[in-house]
């Protein structure tokens, strides 16, 4: 079984991460997708919500998608986020499976900043979405890496059960979490940028203001 992960902060979720990560599970026919919310990094800015509350929004968001669940790993470790662990408890999970995390052009630019990064792939595929305003320009370094293992067929990824990266041709949403929280504070509309479900918890909760 394929399971992609699509990991993030999450706050809130919006239609820019579910397309793009939907989309990608279709180019590369993974099983299953799992939404997964990082700790709150410390250095984010206020307003913004609690671990609970994008657990929730997250956990929405999962039902209106067929074959997908939120999982609040890495909300219950007392410590940051770490995806290189993440996959290695994910993989101990389920030691048959394979895993895919999916991420953002904008954050695979930043990968070599992770922590233990040369053994992200130990336990996992990555898979990179198109972002608007990121255009693939990864710094040398970056780019003589993901010469060796970059994949150029999504099939590939059948073909072992980790330590490959494929440039997926998603659709670019033009949507971030950032300009939500924006739109909210100026009472712009934002509402169709977000399930209907995750727009009436962050009413319901006042989030944002
Ligand atoms: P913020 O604006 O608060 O930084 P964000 O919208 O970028 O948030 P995150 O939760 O930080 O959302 O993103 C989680 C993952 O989803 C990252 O890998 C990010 O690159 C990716 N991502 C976020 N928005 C999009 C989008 N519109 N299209 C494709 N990938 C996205």
């Amino acid at each position: 079984m394929m399971r992609a992960i699509l990991g993030g902060t999450f706050d809130p979720i919006h239609w820019g991460h579910l397309r793009s990560a939907t989309n990608v599970c279709e180019q590369i026919h993974s099983d299953h997708l799992i939404l997964l919310p990082s700790a709150q990094p410390p250095h984010r800015s206020y307003p913004g919500a609690t671990a609970e509350q994008r657990f929730a929004m997250a956990t929405l968001a999962a039902t209106e998608i067929p074959s997908c669940s939120a999982d609040n790993w890495e909300l219950l470790q007392s410590r940051k986020s770490y995806t290189q662990l993440t996959l290695e408890q994910f993989h101990q999970r389920w030691p048959t499976d394979t895993l895919v995390f999916i991420l953002g052009e904008d954050a695979f630019a930043g990968l070599q900043s992770w922590h233990n990064w040369e053994h992200l792939l130990d336990h996992a595929h990555f898979v990179v979405m198109r972002r608007p305003h990121s255009h693939n320009v990864f710094s040398e370094s970056l780019q003589r890496w993901l010469n060796k293992v970059q994949v150029k067929q999504p099939e590939s990824l059948h073909q072992r059960a980790s330590g490959c990266v494929y440039l997926a041709e998603t659709p670019a949403f033009d949507i971030s979490a950032t300009a939500i929280r924006n739109a909210i504070q100026i009472d712009q509309p934002w509402q169709h940028l977000v399930p209907s479900s995750v727009a009436n918890y962050i009413q319901t909760h006042q989030l944002y203001r």
